[in-house]
């Protein structure tokens, strides 16, 4: 039985529940004929706002009446409206299938929580589980808001050598050889308890982690007892199916916290992310949830919430479909345009998710000065590599290229100028 204790920073350990939201969790959850003199909410006759008609493009509609309206604008519970929370739960279910064994009684279920985009979801994750001096491991270069919410903290990251196919688990293991396996939480030594890692589209690589060295490392994870967390907003965005199984459906430990995200494919201003792994630590992010957002918006959980229902999981899958078809062919663009452009002064791998190309640049060491005082005068904007390593300082041969917003003309024109700069 996982023991949570020794993972939960003083911060964490220091956060109680709020009396007053778990009122609020206990009125959603009761009946209408309630009558709540508890807590401190306004009344929303008093707000400006009476209802609301969302279009959608398929010619649907998402109608909030009054009484739905009042509901939209009002403080709601810190998991997430039940609603969403249980139809993301059945969501989970069905594609991850968590093993039942992480989730018996005595280890706490799985649960889940609502969170202001995933980014939310990795600050809190973080502040529960990092203290200063701890040893964190990563696959740099990574996502830039990660080492932003991590830096601050005053970890170590420990950077394990991946490439094209994501983190290498003999790499990890050599790093992890030097501490010893009865070394476990001494202070003086103090082993990584937590991986992070993004498994599929990386950002800013495009790397996606094969099965087996997600098998691999769930292992190692197990031999030296560290938490995962698996960062996984371009799961939804896979070329190829089936979808690869995820650190989550491998769980039988209860040692998986997962982010996912709606952001790329529902929308990315609506801010509705999502945290899955077991109960004891999810209780334990909804407690700094309590203390600072206090709950994503009502209003963008019963927008989602009332799309999905509509959808069903069929209908939900079905629009990924038609989300991953359009990423597919941007990306297949962004590989002609490559090929076209900058054959010999360039190298990429084609990315099997997500929205990015990762591309060294073979005649310049770093791509900093390059792009930010070059590039605009060439009218093209790529971000520097540097930007993703642990030491953002450190020469970087690589830019990260988006093909998620320009048209397949214009990411043609963008290498076509990126390759004239470079020759320059
Ligand atoms: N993780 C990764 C790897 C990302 O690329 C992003 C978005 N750029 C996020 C987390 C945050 O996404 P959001 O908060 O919009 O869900």
């Amino acid at each position: 039985v996982m023991n949570y204790s020794r993972f939960v920073t003083a911060v964490s350990a220091a956060r109680k529940a709020s009396p007053i939201r778990l009122l609020t969790e206990l009125q959603q959850k009761s009946p209408p004929s309630l009558i709540s003199l508890a807590g401190g909410a306004p009344n929303p006759d008093t707000f400006p706002f009476k209802t609301a008609t969302i279009t959608l493009k398929n010619g649907g509609h998402i109608v909030f009446d009054e009484g739905i309206m009042k509901r939209a604008l009002q403080y709601s519970g810190s998991y997430g409206i039940p609603e969403l929370l249980s139809w993301m739960k059945d969501l989970q279910k069905s594609l991850h299938n968590p093993p039942t064994v992480s989730y018996s009684p005595e280890r706490g279920q799985m649960e889940m929580c609502v969170t202001t985009g995933s980014q939310e979801g990795l600050c809190k994750v973080f502040e529960m589980l990092i203290n200063p001096g701890d040893n964190i491991l990563l696959d740099a270069p990574t996502y830039s808001g990660t080492l932003a919410a991590l830096k601050p903290l005053g970890c170590n990251i420990i950077n394990v050598p991946s490439d094209e196919r994501g983190m290498i688990p003999k790499a990890l293991k050599e790093i992890l050889s030097k501490w010893s396996l009865d070394e476990v939480g001494k202070p003086d030594s103090p082993i990584p308890k937590v991986l992070y890692t993004i498994p599929n589209g990386g950002n800013p690589t495009g790397a996606s982690m094969t099965t087996e060295r997600k098998t691999e490392i769930y292992q190692i994870a197990r031999d030296y007892d560290f938490l995962i967390v698996e960062d996984d907003p371009y799961y939804f965005l896979q070329f190829e199916k089936p979808w690869a199984p995820t650190f989550l459906s491998m769980d039988v430990d209860g040692r998986v916290l997962r982010t996912d995200s709606f952001s790329k494919i529902l929308s990315s201003g609506l801010r509705v992310g999502f945290v899955t792994g077991p109960k004891p630590l999810i209780d334990r992010v909804v407690l700094h949830i309590q203390a600072s957002t206090m709950h994503t918006s009502t209003f963008t959980q019963l927008m989602v919430s009332q799309l999905l229902q509509g959808w069903g999981q069929e209908g939900f899958l079905k629009h990924i479909d038609s989300v991953v078809e359009f990423y597919r062919k941007q990306r297949d663009a962004m590989l002609g345009s490559a090929d076209k452009w900058l054959k010999g002064v360039a190298e990429w791998h084609a990315p099997a998710a997500g929205m990015f190309l990762w591309i060294k640049l073979k005649e310049i060491t770093d791509t900093q000065r390059l792009i930010t005082e070059k590039a605009l005068e060439k009218e093209v904007l790529l971000v520097p590599g540097g930007v993703f390593n642990i030491n953002s300082s450190e020469p970087c041969p690589y830019v990260r290229a988006a093909f998620s917003q320009s048209s397949p003309e214009q990411i043609d024109l963008a290498f076509q100028r990126l390759s004239t700069l470079i020759k320059e």
